[in-house]
């Protein structure tokens, strides 16, 4: 058998949309998956598209999620350029071979006599195809006007009656009646070849045994297949995935903000999460588990596993993958990501913030979050007293302002203002009222804080704060709660 080869053929555009990086993460994944080889091959050729650097935020954004080529423009190989606009003088030959064996065919008409035919056959509610005038010239005709000079493309001759079958791995055989098929240009009159063609020979010449790409290409896959017979070349096997969607109805795109890599890595994801969440786009694993190291999904995947159905991108899921992507990372690479965010917020020399970011990991589910989970230490921030009232610590104003009242006392007097001491001091206090703990600690928590939900709780958000600046929050809560009872 031959050894496994795909590739990714992405147009640089400047950014790289997730169903672009999946497309590129399942070639990757079927090429290590059966020992094969990982292909780049840049599609430049559309230049209205082209965007300068555009090809460098490609390179940039698959060596960061580690999609390693082993072959491609920046470190070449056997069959390159790798380059599709450096490959366009490669093509003609192609398409003369096909004309030499009957299976293409030089047109001469005008832009004109075009506009015409299509016009007449839109007129009359026709599918505007080529009407094949310049299908059956004569040799002598053809012979002449090349010799004068007179532009020409040349066509694809497409069958004119039976069907073409074309094999998709997902989709199984889509049988597509010849008589809907237009004789397509292959070769410009400039001498360059159309997207469709260039694809497909670069396919066959750069030995690519499967072919991983957006389904928008579907209907053009007959094409392809007729293409490949034409030239009697084998057929690699297809893979059209579904698109990513950002509802039943809508796709991803880039105006919704969570479309591109770029867009995700902004918003403070890890990259580890991101290529796993992707993966679980259209593909499902067999198991239970979806965490996923990339190394590990070369060995789970298996491309019976991709869907046909459109996956929908999720945010809450990927976020949720990422809380445990961050909760796996060790303390010290938690503290190197979390430490530029928290010190958006946190501006006082006096805090020790690898005890912040000790406090965070469990509960940060995206790193951009964590200015707000901590914006609380430099400063009390402003907050209403109903807040002291929570119905699952079954505290409410008049039961915290008591709380209050004795937490002060308690820790007023409280010297040894450690974790241990604070707790200690804290659960005699409960012990003697024999109240349930969050009755002291959920008001702390409130008055250390202002807020319901912090990292850590109110024993270590005291000792983080400090004795005094703890005891001046407890006091202002008080000082809330009698202004409440007034
Ligand atoms: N250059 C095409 C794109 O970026 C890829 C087509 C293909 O993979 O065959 O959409």
């Amino acid at each position: 058998m031959n050894k496994v080869r795909t590739r990714f053929a992405p147009s640089p555009t400047g950014y790289m949309h997730i169903g672009n990086l999946r497309t590129a993460l399942f070639a990757y994944l079927i090429a290590k998956g059966n020992g094969g080889d990982f292909i780049l091959r840049i599609e430049d050729t559309d230049r209205e598209r082209y965007v300068e650097g555009a090809t460098q935020v490609i390179y940039d954004t698959l060596r960061e999620v580690g999609l390693n080529w082993d072959e491609g423009p920046d470190i070449g190989g056997p069959v390159g350029p790798y380059i599709q606009s450096e490959r366009m003088g490669m093509f003609k030959d192609y398409a003369l071979e096909l004309v030499e064996k009957g299976e293409a065919y030089y047109c001469f008409c005008d832009k004109e006599r075009l506009e015409e035919v299509r016009a007449i056959q839109e007129a009359s509610g026709i599918m505007p195809m080529y009407d094949r005038h310049c299908r059956d010239l004569p040799k002598e005709e053809i012979e002449k006007k090349l010799a004068e000079g007179v532009p020409y493309v040349i066509r694809q001759k497409m069958p004119k009656e039976g069907e073409v079958v074309f094999h998709d791995e997902l989709y199984g055989d889509i049988v597509t009646p010849c008589e809907v098929l237009d004789d397509q240009i292959l070769i410009k009159t400039d001498g360059m070849p159309t997207y469709n063609f260039a694809n497909v020979v670069d396919d066959h010449l750069m030995g690519i045994t499967h072919v991983v790409r957006g389904n928008e290409y579907l209907s053009s896959a007959p094409k392809y297949a007729l293409l490949y017979k034409a030239f009697g070349w084998e057929e690699p096997v297809y893979i059209h995935v579904e698109h990513i969607m950002k509802d039943k109805q809508h796709k991803l795109s880039k105006r919704d903000g969570d479309a591109s890599f770029q867009d995700l890595m902004k918003k403070g994801y890890l990259k580890e999460a991101v290529i796993n969440y992707i993966a679980l786009l259209g593909w499902a694993p067999k198991g239970e588990e979806e965490i996923f190291t990339l190394d590990e999904l070369i060995e789970e995947f298996d491309i019976s596993g991709i869907s046909k159905s459109p996956a929908i991108f999720d945010p809450a899921k990927l976020k949720a993958i990422n809380a445990k992507y961050i909760k796996n990372l060790t303390p010290d690479e938690f503290y190197s990501y979390a430490e530029p965010k928290i010190r958006e917020a946190v501006k006082r020399e006096d805090v020790d913030l690898k005890y912040v970011a000790s406090l965070l990991q469990a509960r940060t589910e995206l790193f951009t979050d964590i200015p707000e989970m901590v914006d609380f230490i430099d400063a009390l921030p402003d907050y209403d007293a109903s807040l002291y009232t929570h119905k699952k610590s079954k505290t409410n104003s008049v039961i915290a302002l008591d709380s209050l009242k004795s937490v002060l006392l308690v820790l007023e007097s409280l010297n040894d203002w450690t974790t241990d001491g604070i707790h200690e001091a804290l659960f005699k206090l409960i012990e003697q009222k024999g109240c349930k703990n969050a009755i002291i600690l959920y008001p702390l928590r409130v008055a250390v804080s202002g807020k319901a939900f912090t990292p850590g709780g109110a024993i270590e958000i005291s000792f983080l704060l400090g004795k005094e600046e703890s005891l001046a929050r407890v006091r202002k809560g008080i000082e809330l709660l009698e202004e409440e009872a007034e």
